[in-house]
C-alpha cells in the first residue's frame, strides 16, 4: 500500500506544479493581451488551458480523497461489492473505486445505456426495471 501512496503523492506534486505553472502563464497572457495580434488563437489556447486545469483539479481532488481514505484504512475496497481491489489494478488506476468485475459490469451497462439513447429509446425502458 505504501507503493500506491507514494504514487499518489508523486502525482499530486506533479499536478500542483502543473496548476501553478498554468496560472503563471495565464497571468502573463493577460498582461500581454494589449499587443496580441492573433488574440483569437490565444483565446483558444487559454480555454484549452482552463479545460486542462479543470481536469487536473478534479484529478487532484480525487487523489486527495484517495489519500484520506488510505489514512482511514478505507482504501482499496470496491464500492460495489466490498471486495479488495487487486494491487495490480490499484497501481494502474489508483483512483478507481471499483474492482475489475464490478467495473466491467458497470461499463457494459453504460454501453447498453448509450446504445439505448442512441436508438432514441425512451428513458421509461431504463427506469422501469
Ligand atoms: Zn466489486
Amino acid at each position: 500500500m505504501e507503493e500506491i501512496k507514494r504514487l499518489l503523492l508523486e502525482e499530486k506534486a506533479t499536478l500542483l506544479l502543473g496548476i501553478q505553472g498554468k496560472t503563471d502563464k495565464q497571468n502573463k497572457i493577460v498582461s500581454d493581451i494589449g499587443d496580441a495580434i492573433d488574440s483569437s488563437v490565444e483565446e483558444q489556447e487559454r480555454e484549452l488551458d482552463l479545460l486542462l486545469q479543470d481536469r487536473n483539479q478534479a484529478r487532484l481532488i480525487g487523489i486527495e480523497e484517495a489519500l484520506k481514505r488510505m489514512e482511514l484504512d478505507d482504501f482499496g475496497y470496491c464500492d460495489e461489492c466490498g471486495e479488495n481491489i487487486s494491487k495490480k489494478r490499484l497501481l494502474a488506476v489508483p483512483l478507481t473505486r471499483m474492482c475489475i468485475n464490478c467495473q466491467s459490469i458497470e461499463e457494459r451497462s453504460k454501453l447498453a445505456q448509450n446504445a439505448f439513447s442512441r436508438a432514441d429509446y425512451t428513458s421509461q425502458v431504463l427506469t422501469d426495471e
